[in-house]
């Protein structure tokens, strides 16, 4: 197996990450990092906590007991 490192002008940044899926090549470890900052700086700007991902209708309807 071949390690497929930055090959786009783009790599290490959202776009370099969303190229390589788009080609079907592997992410290289700056993409990657790219993106893991991009996906934590959007869920606090959209004030989004973990908790809030699941909405409260899908808790009632699974029946998840929440602080119980
Ligand atoms: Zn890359």
């Amino acid at each position: 197996m071949t390690k497929t490192l930055s090959i786009y002008s783009s790599c290490g940044t959202p776009a370099g990450y969303r190229r390589h899926l788009r080609d079907g090549t592997d992410t290289c470890p700056r993409c990657k990092k790219a993106i893991a900052t991009y996906m934590r700086r959007y869920r606090h700007d959209k004030g989004l906590s973990k908790a809030r991902l699941i909405p409260d209708t899908i808790i009632q309807k699974h029946g998840i007991k929440v602080g119980a």
